[in-house]
């Protein structure tokens, strides 16, 4: 009895210790995630330069450290998710000019929309989020400590990292220096030792400039030292996890990762980095030349609600790059609304935990699986199991989406909709019927009413 008794508890114990499985780009395999303290999870993710509306790759980024927060929060008692802003920078000071604006009005303006697109989506705020522009001092602080142990050396009012300083530089990118220097947009100045050095701290070019005082003169930090000062405020020298998107692990993590790590002799900085794939649109690289550049208040105001967006972006593994298209887009319109349409059938509030989606959240965050998996608790709910909708309900507020309650059709379905009225009226049947087949394409259905219409 005893023997069967234990036995059973160490089942149980086992299904509750479900391990956590991630993708680590500094070991380029897929591990059990160990965490540093037994209660207490550290993460940063590299947050938005807030130089302009985020587009759809930013909201990407955004979304899958949100899982992954949610994701620990359920394993660990005390998770700190640290996602900073970056509000100086030479695209920030630019875009003010261009605009001309105040730098801290422009970045004040993109701060809150970024705030407000990403609630939309219903990602989670961090625990912190700071500002780079308030820990200058940090940043200087760290540069002083770089220069004093011999990695860093000021010249022509710049102070530069010295590459050659650490000999594991290239460990994260996995990259050698001459292949670096070689592919990447490191700036070849004269002034520097070896090519791949990279800034910590530039000076202000002309008096007026935006900038700050430094021991090395007027100017401001680099962009990676940034991460580096606002990493270790917050989280300290050694700590979980670091995020960000693939584009961001040369040279920016890369450099983060050596002058943090010789920063803190001994330290080894982010023992678990993970990287999320990129968004292309249409098949095409994003880019403001190739005119495919969508930012996620554009696809919210064209009629795509902020759960319809994250469930797409849940469609694809994150490491996985995601091609965004309108097709993509309404075949999770479609599959948001089958489940919605479920919900709206009972009145059960009753939730209960689906150790199922946690297992495939667990495993390298596999989304896709949590969705199938949604979709297979709908269609038992559909038959009247109570205990799938009620799995159904707690995986839909775990994953953070939304039950879709009403659509808000948007604008130009209803002027589509109105201009078949008006064919309708004039007898012109072939234009009516081209009209419906536009607004089904959009994923709206039409239904004739007496001399009008009610669309769905
Ligand atoms: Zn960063």
């Amino acid at each position: 009895m005893i023997v069967l008794l234990s036995i059973i508890l160490l089942i149980s114990y086992v299904e509750y210790m479900t391990d956590i499985f991630l993708s680590n780009s500094l070991t380029k395999r897929k591990e059990v995630f160990c965490s540093l303290n037994k209660d207490s999870i550290k993460m940063y993710a590299c947050g938005p330069t807030v130089y302009e509306r985020p587009h759809m790759g930013n909201a990407r980024a955004a979304v899958v450290y949100d899982i992954l927060f949610r994701v620990l929060k359920h394993f660990y008692k005390d998770v700190v998710y640290v996602r900073n802003i970056t509000d100086v920078d030479d695209k920030i000071i630019n875009s003010a000019k261009s605009q001309n604006i105040a730098i801290d009005r422009l970045t004040m303006q993109i701060t809150q929309f970024y705030h407000q697109d990403i609630a939309e989506l219903n990602c989670l705020s961090p625990n912190v989020e700071p500002k780079a522009t308030t820990h200058i001092k940090q940043m200087i602080e760290m540069i002083e400590q770089l220069i004093n142990l011999g990695h860093a050396y000021v010249t022509q009012a710049h102070v530069l990292f010295d590459v050659s300083s650490h000999s594991n530089y290239g460990e994260l990118a996995n990259r050698l220096l001459d292949e670096m220097i070689a592919g990447a947009r490191v700036e070849v100045v004269p002034f520097k030792k070896n090519p791949a050095d990279f800034v910590l701290w530039k000076p202000c070019e002309a008096e007026g400039d935006y900038g700050f005082e430094s021991p090395w003169g007027r100017g401001r930090p680099g962009w990676h030292i940034e991460c580096s000062a606002m990493s270790f405020a917050y989280l300290g020298a050694d700590f979980d996890i670091h995020g960000g998107g693939t584009d961001l692990m040369f040279p920016h993590h890369e450099n983060e990762l050596a002058q943090s790590k010789c920063a803190n002799s001994g330290s080894s900085f982010a023992r678990y980095w993970v990287h999320n794939g990129f968004l292309t649109v249409n098949g095409e690289k994003m880019s403001k030349s190739l005119g495919n550049f969508k930012t996620v208040r554009e696809i919210i105001d064209s009629g795509f609600h902020g759960s319809v967006i994250r469930y797409f972006y849940l469609t694809t593994h994150y490491k996985k790059p995601l091609d965004l298209n309108n097709k993509a887009l309404e075949d999770a319109k479609r599959a948001m609304k089958k489940i919605s349409a479920v919900i709206h059938k009972t009145d059960s509030k009753k939730i209960k935990e689906c150790q199922e989606v946690i297992n495939f959240l667990a495993d390298d965050m596999n989304t896709s699986a949590a969705l199938a998996h949604l979709h297979e608790l709908a269609g038992k709910s559909q038959q009247g199991d109570e205990e799938a909708h009620k799995q159904l309900l707690w995986s839909l507020d775990f994953l953070g989406l939304e039950v879709i309650a009403k659509e808000v059709i948007p604008a130009d379905i209803i002027k589509i909709a109105q201009e078949r009225l008006q064919a309708k009226r004039e007898k012109n049947w072939p234009l009516a019927d081209l009209l419906r087949t536009q607004i089904m394409e959009r994923g709206y259905k039409i239904l004739d009413t007496d001399d009008s219409y009610e669309l769905e």
